[in-house]
């Protein structure tokens, strides 16, 4: 059924076909429906007036009020202009305009009070606006607030007349043919309790704001709208799940109570014991696990997915550990098969490098069952993985993993569900685990182990490498090691290995007396892995290399990481490479070396890193800095492109929508009530559209 809203937007008056096929192309607007959506992304205030005498040329755009006194043309016929001087009781100022000057002068009338809004810019040593907007200064406008909307648009679109003034129009037309037909798509009960406009004032509001608090109003409405829709559909997802997936109860805990006594390496942080509690309680709890397991890095992630692990194993069935790269599976695989070997638990490593003969046996002992544990990368998803009984698949994001790739490990088994948990290796901000996970149950580990002190993180410009080459050298003496890090990316590859090149041989010339190590993804696998592991044993006590350490190290000695060109990290990176040290008794040092010269998201950045050295805070900054869409991997789940809502400034209105959400469904989850029919409805309409959520199911 075709409704209001669906209407192309070629047939709105003033679009027609041309107009439409760019506003297609450029905006993605479509329909009626696409249009009213596209919201202003700023207001230009209009509610104060400024006294001429006080603007200057470094102001944006400004608004001011005065009388014309006079009006020339001047200049040749092919460069002439129009220049209007207006005066307030403060001063005069020149408008001028290049184009158009037929029709200006016609609107124009000395004498005549106006207001006038544009740019002011120093023109030789006089101040003047060209190209101002003009409005007849009337009862009408005068005194009342006024909040000018600003669109979108490209360069195209203004080619074609289509500036944002041209869409404020286009808005005044369609809201005006809409009036009667815009539906309330939140229940009564909801308007009432957070005090929400409707969804027409919304719309009108945010269009065209009748003061500031009306703005806010309509602002919080439509925020809160979009957000408890995204919830709504998630934790209608969850209890879907709960409802008809259910799971195998694993609660053999013989195999883990002999760990505990036997094998258990050092005693588990509160946090570690609260979240194993939580997962156990759903493995044994007959419906399918589907958790978020989120934890700082160095907080010890590896024992607790071995030990739910575990569960699986000695509940008879099999688990599987996927990473997203093949150094973060063998580091994975590292540090479980150390624990699964004492156990007497069979343990193997799957990724595309795996020999193909080694790869034969892995599959047929995965099906026979003989295979109790495997970690690997994508590999595992082939059809050709095939378990006897799959009982936990444990998969490690970094957001990297689509919800479909995460589905298709949970069909290896037949009978029923495999218990998922996700893991993330490094933290990620509330809100945005909320709508990236928000179908997930959450558990976190929220301290790091006893004893660990905490990593000493300092800012260092460039002038002072004396003093710092100095201070390794110290701890180097007392037996330390050192990561010297430096930035690699792909576009300006070879003068960033030229950098590093040029680093290493500096360290050597200031460290002539001890062995240095250089890794870079230029190297064979061989030769790094060579130099890895002399790092690893302590034959050589500084290690100069690119970002490739920032998974797959553990050096307990080293105690020192050096991050050079600090300011070309991002911070989740860089809270990632100091994860690296701080892994052992000693007192740990994280040193940013910098220039002097720092962007100032770049001094945030580094500030960040030296106030704290806790990753969900970090995280929090990195969201507000960057905005979800730049976060790692977060692009293509189509679950964060919002409208209007911005997961950095709104988090308390994403949780008042969860908790709407999670209210509504818990009362009536089949949103059946006469009360929630709008609810239903815009459900199902959303479902047509929303392409990635049925991809989740
Ligand atoms: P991450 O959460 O970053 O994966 P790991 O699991 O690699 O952290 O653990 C980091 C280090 O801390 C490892 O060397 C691990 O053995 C150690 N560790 C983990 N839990 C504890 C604990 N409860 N007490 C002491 N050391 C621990
Ligand atoms: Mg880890």
């Amino acid at each position: 059924m075709q409704g209001f809203f669906d209407t192309k937007i070629e047939f709105l008056k003033g679009v027609g076909p041309q107009k439409a096929a760019l506003l297609n192309k450029e905006l993605n607007i479509f329909t009626y429906g696409d249009l009213i959506q596209h919201y202003p992304f700023r207001y230009e205030d209009r509610t104060k007036f400024y006294p001429i005498n006080e603007l200057n040329g470094s102001m944006p755009y400004v608004q001011i009020k005065g009388r014309v006194r006079h009006i020339e043309a001047a200049g040749p016929p092919r460069k002439r202009r129009l220049k209007a001087y207006l005066r307030d009781e403060s001063g005069e100022i020149e408008l001028v305009w290049f184009k158009g000057i037929q029709w200006v002068l016609k609107k124009l009338q000395p004498g005549v009070e106006y207001m006038v809004f544009g740019k002011p810019t120093m023109f030789g040593s006089k101040l003047n606006i060209a190209h101002p907007e003009i409005e007849l200064l009337t009862n009408n406008n005068d005194g009342i607030s006024y909040l000018h909307p600003v669109y979108n648009t490209t360069e195209r679109l203004k080619q074609k007349y289509l500036d944002s003034k041209a869409i404020s129009k286009l808005q005044r037309v369609l809201l005006q043919l809409s009036e009667s037909r815009i539906k309330e798509t939140l229940p009564q009960n909801l308007q009432s309790e957070y005090r929400l406009l409707s969804k027409k004032e919304a719309l009108f509001n945010v269009h065209f704001p009748e003061n500031a608090d009306a703005l806010q109003k309509a602002l919080f409405r439509l925020k809160f709208e979009e957000l408890f829709y995204v919830q709504l559909r998630l934790l209608k997802l969850k209890l879907a799940r709960i409802d008809k997936f259910k799971g195998k109860p694993l609660q053999d805990t013989s195999a883990l109570t002999r760990f505990y006594n036997e094998h258990l390496p050092f005693d588990l942080t509160s946090a570690q014991k609260r979240v194993i509690k939580e997962i156990y309680h759903d493995m044994k709890s007959g419906q399918q696990m589907n958790r978020l397991l989120q934890g700082d890095v160095g907080s010890g992630k590896t024992i607790v997915a071995f030990i739910c692990m575990l569960l699986a194993v000695g509940s008879g069935c099999q688990a599987v550990m996927m990473a997203p790269t093949e150094i973060l599976a063998s580091q994975h695989y590292q540090g479980l098969q150390e624990y699964a070997d004492k156990m007497e638990i069979t343990i193997a490593l799957l990724t595309g490098s795996t020999k193909k003969s080694e790869r034969k046996i892995i599959h047929s002992y995965l099906k026979s069952g003989d295979l109790n544990i495997i970690v690997g990368t994508h590999a595992l998803l082939e059809d050709i993985v095939q378990f006897k009984e799959l009982g936990l698949a444990i998969v490690d994001e970094q957001h990297r993993f689509g919800v479909a790739q995460r589905s298709r490990l949970w069909q290896k088994n037949k009978d029923f569900y495999p218990h998922v948990l996700v893991m993330t290796a490094t933290p990620i901000p509330r809100t945005l685990a909320m709508t990236l996970y928000g179908d997930l149950d959450v558990s976190v580990i929220d301290e790091l182990p006893a004893g660990r002190k905490p990593i000493k993180t300092v800012h260092r410009y460039d002038a002072n490498r004396l003093k710092v080459n100095g201070f390794m050298k110290e701890q180097i003496a007392e037996g330390r090691q050192v990561y010297v890090v430096y930035p690699l990316i792909e576009e300006s590859e070879k003068l960033d290995l030229k950098h590093l090149m040029d680093g290493y041989e500096s360290i050597c010339r200031s460290f002539p007396d001890v062995p240095v190590s250089i890794v870079h993804g230029k190297m064979k696998p061989d030769a790094k892995d060579y130099e890895m592991q002399r790092f690893v044993k302590g034959e050589t006590k500084i290690m100069v290399a690119t970002t490739v350490i920032e998974v797959g190290v553990n050096v307990p000695n080293a105690s020192v990481m050096v991050i050079e060109n600090a300011e070309r990290f991002g911070l989740a990176q860089l809270h990632q490479l100091r994860g690296r040290v701080g892994r052992g008794a000693d007192q740990s040092y994280c040193i940013l070396m910098s220039s002097y010269k720092l962007s100032k998201e770049a001094r945030i950045r580094i500030d960040t890193m030296v106030k704290t050295n806790n990753g969900f805070e970090i995280a929090d900054t990195d969201l507000q800095l960057r905005g979800p869409g730049d976060l790692m991997g977060t692009q293509q789940s189509g679950v964060l492109d919002l409208l209007i809502a911005d997961l950095g400034k709104d988090g308390k209105i994403l949780q008042a929508a969860r908790s709407a959400a999670l209210a509504i469904l818990n009362d009536d989850p089949e949103l059946e009530r006469p009360e929630n029919r709008n609810v239903r409805a815009q459900v199902e309409s959303m479902r047509k559209t929303v392409v990635n959520w049925s991809r989740i199911s």
